[in-house]
Formats: C-alpha cells, sequence, structure tokens
C-alpha cells in the first residue's frame, strides 16, 4: 500500500546508478506514476560514457569504464541482471589479450560490451520507460511540503515526490537550498560525505580512418612505469570487433598522479603532453584523423562513504536518496548494489510493495 499517491519521482544522473535505479522503480511503482531522470550532460552513460567520432564514420571509443570485472561473488547475487544482459548481447566474456591486466585474477570474469560501455545504462533507461532531461544540472533541492522542488542552473523547477541523487559526493555537496540544512542537521553523514574522495585522471579517444590497422597482440596494455599514461586500449579489437569498415578507435587514461598534476590545466595542452607521451611509447601507432581529450574530475572512487551502505537516506518523507558509487565501489556491480539499495531504502519510506520475485 502506498502511503500518499505518487505522481512523480526523480533520479538527478543517467549515469549506471541513476538507469538502473530508475529501471528498479519503474517495476514497482503504479504505471501511471513518472519515472524521470535529469543529467546535466549531452548524453546517457555518465562515467560509462561512450564517445562518438565527430568525423561522421560513427566509430566510438569508451573515455571511462572499460572492462565488466564480474567476482564470484556477484556473479551469484547479481546472476539475473548479468544473464539479462548477457541474453541481450550487451556483455559478453572477453576473448582478446590484456597485457599487464591489473585487474584480472582467478576470482573474475572479464566481461566487454559489443555496442560500448554506455549501452548498458541504456538499456537501464529503456527499462524505465526512456524518460531522460539531458543538459538539466540541478542547483538547489528543496522540501516545499510534502513535495521536493528541484532547481536547475536555467532556472527551472520541477515538483517531484521524491528524488534520488546520484552525482558523485562532491557534488551532491555543492547544491543549495534546504538539502543544506538536511546535510548539516546529520553531523555523521556530512563527516562521511566530506570524507568520500575520488581519483582522478585524463582520457584520450584517437579514431583512425577505415583500413587503418592498429597491430597489437593485446587489445589493451597496462603501463606500470611511465610518468603519464598507465592504459591503452584498441577499443574495436578491446569490444571483439575485428577488421571493422568504421575505421579502428583506441582510448589512453593517464595515471592518477599525472591527473592530479595537470588537472586545472588547459585541456587542449594536456591533450598534447598525453600524445607526445603516447608516440614514445608506441612510435609505431599510425597518426590517428581525430584526437579527443576528456577529463575525469571523479574518476573512481578512492574513498567510499564510511561502511558502504549502497544509499543514504537524507529524508524519509518526501524521500532524499543519495546513491552512486560511492557508496559502495567503482565498476557495475558496485553501481547495482547501490541502485538495489537505493529502491529498497524507497521502499521502506514510501511503503510501496516489493512483487514477490524481486532480486
Ligand atoms: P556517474 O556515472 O558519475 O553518473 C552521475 C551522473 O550525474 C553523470 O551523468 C553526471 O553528468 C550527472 N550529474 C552530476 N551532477 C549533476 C547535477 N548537478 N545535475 C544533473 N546531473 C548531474 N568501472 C568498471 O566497471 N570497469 C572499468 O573498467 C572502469 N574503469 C573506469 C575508468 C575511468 C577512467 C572512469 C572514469 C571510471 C571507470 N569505472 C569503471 C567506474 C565506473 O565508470 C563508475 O563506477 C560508474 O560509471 C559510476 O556510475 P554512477 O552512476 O554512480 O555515477
Amino acid at each position: 500500500m502506498i502511503k500518499t499517491a505518487m505522481e512523480k519521482f526523480v533520479i538527478v544522473g543517467a549515469g549506471m546508478t541513476g538507469a538502473s535505479s530508475a529501471a528498479l522503480l519503474r517495476k514497482i511503482l503504479p504505471v501511471g506514476t513518472v519515472v524521470k531522470i535529469l543529467d546535466k550532460s549531452r548524453g546517457t552513460g555518465g562515467r560509462m560514457s561512450t564517445s562518438r567520432s565527430s568525423t561522421g564514420n560513427s566509430a566510438t571509443v569508451d573515455l571511462g569504464a572499460q572492462y565488466i570485472s564480474i567476482n564470484s561473488h556477484y556473479a551469484k547475487v547479481h546472476q539475473s541482471i548479468h544473464e539479462e544482459l548477457i541474453s541481450q548481447g550487451l556483455l559478453k566474456a572477453s576473448s582478446g589479450v590484456i597485457e599487464d591486466d591489473k585487474f584480472g585474477g582467478d576470482d573474475i570474469q572479464q566481461y566487454i560490451t559489443p555496442a560500448g560501455v554506455s549501452s548498458l545504462v541504456k538499456y537501464f533507461v529503456k527499462q524505465a520507460g526512456g524518460e531522460v532531461a539531458f543538459e538539466e544540472h540541478v542547483t538547489k533541492v528543496d522540501v516545499v511540503g510534502t513535495k521536493v522542488k528541484l532547481t536547475t542552473l536555467k532556472g527551472e523547477e520541477e515538483l517531484c515526490d521524491g528524488v534520488i541523487l546520484t552525482m558523485p559526493v562532491p557534488q551532491i555537496l555543492q547544491l543549495e537550498g534546504s538539502i543544506r540544512h538536511l546535510i548539516d542537521s546529520q553531523p555523521k553523514v556530512k563527516e562521511n560525505l566530506e570524507k568520500v574522495s575520488y581519483s582522478m585522471r585524463f582520457a584520450v579517444g584517437l579514431f583512425y580512418d577505415a583500413g587503418v590497422t592498429l597491430s597489437y597482440p593485446w587489445a589493451a596494455k597496462y603501463f606500470k612505469d611511465n610518468p603519464c599514461v598507465c592504459y591503452v586500449a584498441i577499443d574495436d579489437k578491446k569490444r571483439g570487433i575485428e577488421n571493422s569498415s568504421v575505421g579502428s578507435s583506441a582510448v589512453v587514461h593517464t595515471s592518477v598522479h599525472f591527473g592530479m598534476k595537470h588537472l586545472e590545466e588547459d585541456k587542449e595542452e594536456v591533450k598534447n603532453i598525453i600524445m607526445k607521451h603516447v608516440r614514445e611509447l608506441l612510435p609505431d601507432l599510425p597518426e590517428p584523423s581525430e584526437v579527443k581529450g576528456h577529463k575525469w574530475r571523479y574518476s573512481q572512487v578512492h574513498k567510499s562513504y564510511a561502511d558502504e551502505p549502497g544509499c543514504v537516506v537524507l529524508s524519509h518523507s518526501p524521500p532524499i536518496i543519495l546513491a552512486g558509487d560511492a557508496f559502495s565501489h567503482s565498476n557495475l556491480d558496485g553501481c547495482l548494489t547501490s541502485a538495489l539499495s537505493a529502491r529498497d531504502a524507497f521502499v521502506k519510506s514510501t511503503g510501496v510493495k516489493l512483487p514477490s520475485n524481486h532480486l
């Protein structure tokens, strides 16, 4: 039984946690209740982003998350979700060589996403009903009676019956409105939020014309001793696509140390420094037709919220729930854990019933 009729529930963030939370809520809310996702960026994915070449040859590159690494614990706990993604052709066991793999191991099965990592997030958005409003930067969260009012940078207002905020924690702490009072009035929560930290790094996507081959024995390689580059992947090879008529692409990730050192410098200048290191490391790499740079100010969670609770409930009525990889850990299963925990917290706060066959 729902305590009050819910008309609209909003998720802020169209990344993996936001999309999977929205899909889980869609399953338990009555048909008439709107589940809407707002994101400040122009596309779906967040840190699971797949970037397109601007030359129009439809090549793509994953600039953030690369491999979906599933350990034996999560293979059991999230089995039905993994199986669903595999049956949809969105997840596939990796067969390419990962040289000097930092994350592999006997307990881990590595998966790739044939259509790019953002395809996983898009799948959950579709399950949620597909309602995403892009370029909606939420700056203010207020409790107004039994409702939550969200205000965006453009000055637009959205009134809803509850919200799950899934942006990185430093961005939650920048929000204005009565959410500040909610955080300030719970000193332990505030302290734990302030202690969350992320690594930072740059990524560079390289696009090649069709017919140019990148002949390396590996699909991805980690570099331990380079002052700048820590990882390079031949994106199409990593995704199991060889001899593509579209053209190859590659991604370079810098080390966290390099990311911290150059964080506030001009993105274009940093891109040139990275390319200089790449040419030294891989002298036979052909010249790309396009180079795209990206700064990940919040890359992977370095220090999670204390005890990794999955989510934090700031208010029960109306529900204001904080979720995201910071409340678990930085990978697909971390995001799913957080989304499931946010769904359960939502159920507790609202009295909505879970179906008997729920995960
Ligand atoms: P996010 O993806 O950050 O989503 C938050 C969303 O909120 C974003 O879309 C953002 O635009 C939006 N937002 C922020 N502020 C606002 C606002 N004020 N208003 C509206 N919208 C807002 N994981 C793996 O599983 N395997 C890997 O190999 C891997 N490698 C990685 C490599 C890199 C370089 C990076 C950056 C990440 C990697 N990760 C990897 C981690 C993984 O990408 C993250 O754990 C996951 O994507 C986090 O999802 P999320 O939804 O919690 O947060």
